[in-house]
């Protein structure tokens, strides 16, 4: 056969895309050429393979050597393709019958001396290989933890070229590492609630927005410990189900992030741009291999924005896709490419320019004119999908009394949090939501009206002027998730007036 065919992977930040990769020696002028759209990474890939396989005991062909990589249409970028590049044109050369090829993708590097290397992505490669059904992947053995997440697929780590020729030829001269044992589940955080001590307030804030994956905005002077709950929040979400692991797992693949060799992490993630961020960092893209930003690094757990109105204006309105769909889309040269990005908000903002705006000594001095003009800043849309609201104040002297403090881990609130998510998704059953903060205003009216005396309590709130119509909304919502944690059947006065205090800081946010 001169004639051989196998798959390859191209990963672009968290989607993979199956390669067909052909190899066809033919008489003719001797040499080597790619075809199919290869940028100049995979033109270096000649040499490699060249230099790889002479290493490995195979004679390099004094013919022709053509390498077809379809679809053609596709950027190719990346070394991953070297080992099949290398195995296709082992089989076309050596004639060898090698039936393994149809079913396998092949999806590492080579260095010069035949040696195999990781790249980053290798999950994503390997969900790519179940996806195109084939039986197997063969990556690099320092990879094989990452592959071996995807369930259904035989995953064969090679450390050398010489190993995975040994495989197509039906052969096994070196031992290589094929795992096919379930992989093991991880849940871990060095952080804890139990770490922050006083701020009774702010943690039932924390849990009631945890509960019904409500975005939250912290308003609060510098040093009072808004990154301190906010960075906690990730340990009180539940647990992070099989798929959304895997989704959150290919994510840290494809930048070369290798938290979950052990096993799936089910930890939600977290990000926190600092406000200097730009926005190809904070959203992704970027000329050449698209950057993965840090709503697709949050994606399945917490983004915190803290000192929010110092961020570029352009920043934060960037949020506003992925807030609505969950997905950001970047448009590259011949399509757009869109990368997960459902996320659930936390903005932190000092009250006023100088931080001081709450203090009640006063020794703010900006203008109500500043104070404004600073707030504006994250005001409008994003802020209209944030349901809470509060005020973080320096912990008081009674926050720290060892008797009246009840220290509480991250491991019991969470153990609320999910009976309370229980709750609210047997009532969202029938619909497409999944938590309270899903629930559009119109809907939430119509589907789960509060009970008479209670929605009497809140429209005397809306005629008191304190609220506006869609903060009303907002108010039901979070009612609704007081209701959960509670565990009742639909929120009570008492939990409105709960969900009224945390907006106490609605006045500080001009709308
Ligand atoms: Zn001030």
């Amino acid at each position: 056969m001169s004639i051989a065919r196998t798959f390859s992977c191209v990963t672009m930040a968290v989607s993979g895309h199956a390669i067909d990769v052909e190899a066809h020696v033919s008489e003719g002028v001797v040499g080597m050429s790619v075809t199919g759209l290869a940028d100049t990474s995979v033109n270096e890939a000649k040499d490699r393979v060249r230099a790889a396989l002479m290493n490995s005991g195979v004679a390099w062909p004094q013919r022709r050597i053509t390498v077809g990589l379809s679809p053609a249409w596709l950027p190719k970028h990346g070394s991953g393709l070297d080992l099949a590049i290398a195995v296709s044109i082992f089989v076309a050369e050596t004639n060898t019958s090698a039936d393994i090829c149809r079913s396998t993708l092949f999806y590492a590097e080579l260095g010069l001396d035949g040696r195999i290397r990781g790249v980053n992505g290798t999950l994503v490669a390997a969900l790519t290989a179940k996806r195109i059904g084939c039986a197997r992947v063969v990556v690099a053995a320092q990879d094989v933890n990452q592959a071996r997440l995807v369930d259904g697929i035989e995953v064969i780590g090679v450390h050398h070229l010489r190993q995975a020729l040994d495989l197509v030829r039906g052969e096994q001269l070196e031992p290589f590492e094929s795992v096919a044992s379930p992989p093991v589940e991880t849940y871990e955080s060095t952080l804890d609630f139990a770490q922050v001590r006083g701020q009774r307030a702010a943690k039932r804030a924390l849990e009631i927005a945890a509960a019904g994956g409500h975005h939250c905005a912290l308003l609060g002077p510098p040093g009072v410990g808004k990154t301190l709950l906010a960075s906690r929040l990730p340990t009180i979400l539940p647990p992070l189900e099989h798929a959304a692991a895997l989704e959150v797992a290919a994510v840290r693949s494809a930048i070369g992030d290798r938290a979950d060799e052990n096993g799936l992490c089910l930890t939600p993630p977290f990000a926190s741009p600092h406000h200097t961020a730009s926005y190809t960092a904070l959203v992704g893209g970027g000329s050449g291999t698209p950057v993965i930003g840090l709503v697709t690094q949050a994606h399945r757990g917490v983004l915190f924005m803290d000192e929010a109105p110092e961020f570029a204006s352009n920043v934060l309105d960037a949020l506003r896709q992925p807030l609505e769909s969950g997905i950001v889309s970047l448009s590259r040269k011949t399509f757009t490419l869109d990368l997960p990005a459902r996320f659930q908000l936390v903005l932190a903002a000092n009250p006023c320019p100088c931080g001081q705006g709450l203090d009640p000594r006063g020794s703010c001095r900006c203008t109500p004119m500043q104070r404004r003009r600073y707030l504006m800043r994250i005001s409008g849309p994003l802020m209209d999908r944030v349901d809470i609201r509060m005020i973080v104040q320096s912990p008081s002297v009674a926050d720290f009394d060892p008797v009246a403090e009840r220290v509480e881990s991250s491991a019991t609130i969470r153990e609320r949090v999910i009976e309370a998510r229980d709750r609210a998704s047997r009532r969202l059953r029938a619909t497409a939501w999944v938590t309270n903060s899903d629930i559009p205003g119109p809907a939430l009216r119509e589907l789960f009206p509060l009970r008479e005396e209670v929605a009497r309590e809140l429209s005397a709130v809306l005629h008191g002027g304190r609220v506006s119509a869609r903060g009303m909304d907002r108010i039901a919502r979070v009612a609704w998730t007081i209701a959960d944690l509670k565990g009742e059947s639909s929120p009570s006065q008492e939990h409105v007036r709960e969900a009224l205090a945390l907006r106490d800081s609605e006045q500080q946010w001009p709308n």
